[in-house]
């Protein structure tokens, strides 16, 4: 039986790349016109999407206030 190394770490930075491909649906009001970008250049942690229905932008993972 032959052992992966580290798979989980692997399939998130896969997983991430997909997220920012794809569309997600707005957090505040579910619309699903929304874009990627960072919020800071330089910064791949904070990965946000603005909504163009309600016209605000979250940051994907962080909790909302
Ligand atoms: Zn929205």
């Amino acid at each position: 039986m032959p052992t992966a190394l580290h798979p989980a770490a692997d399939e998130r930075d896969r997983a991430g790349e997909e997220a920012r491909k794809k569309t997600i649906p707005c957090a505040r009001c579910g619309g699903t016109n929304t874009t990627f970008r960072y919020f800071n250049h330089g910064d791949l942690r904070k990965d946000t999407h603005k909504c163009h229905d309600c016209n605000r932008a979250w940051v994907v993972g962080a909790k909302l206030r």
